[in-house]
């Protein structure tokens, strides 16, 4: 085994928050802002519950895309406010919104192929972890895999070119 170097942060964080998801009761992951926002509302992104047999989901939130629907709301939500802050120094407001796009899009994409959804939320937190560990190793540069590069299907003309910027304005 090789020691972290003691000057990444992030990496510690990261590991930290890994042996969270894998071995906390999942009632006992909290986090300060969930009083504020159970559900995940920012960056382009809106979590809701899913409820069997209720009505579509008309609340958009601030979103312009359609809430990502998930039993483990409160999870996933728990999860990305970790997330803010263990990369509080690698996301920021320009490449924010491919972030979270990212994360959204490995969420949808395992949500695709795991219906219904188990009781258990923690391959779905660990799908969303993965492809954070993967944006923080192509933080920078354009990376045209499937998660970084087609955030959704409603975007997906957007950065059919290739380019994660064309998505954010760049100039
Ligand atoms: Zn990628």
């Amino acid at each position: 085994m090789h020691n972290l170097p003691t000057n990444e942060a992030p990496v510690s964080a990261l590991s930290e928050l890994a042996h969270r998801i894998v071995t906390f009761p999942i009632h006992c992951l909290n986090h300060p802002a969930l009083g504020q926002m159970p559900e995940w509302q920012g960056a382009d992104l809106c979590i809701r519950s899913f409820q069997p047999n209720s009505d579509p989901v008309d609340d958009y939130g601030a979103s312009s895309r359609a809430p990502l629907l998930t039993r483990h709301s409160h999870a996933l939500t728990w999860l990305l406010l970790e997330l803010r802050d263990a990369l509080s120094d690698q996301v920021d407001f320009l490449n924010k919104y491919a972030f979270y796009a990212g994360l959204e899009s490995a969420a949808r994409r395992h949500l695709e192929t795991n219906q219904s959804e188990p009781a258990d939320p923690r391959p779905l937190l660990l799908a969303v972890f993965a492809q954070a560990l993967h944006w923080r190793e192509v933080a920078g540069v354009n990376c045209s895999c499937r998660e970084c590069d087609t955030p959704n299907e409603d975007s997906a003309s957007a950065g059919a070119d290739g380019d994660l910027d064309s998505n954010l304005g760049r100039n």
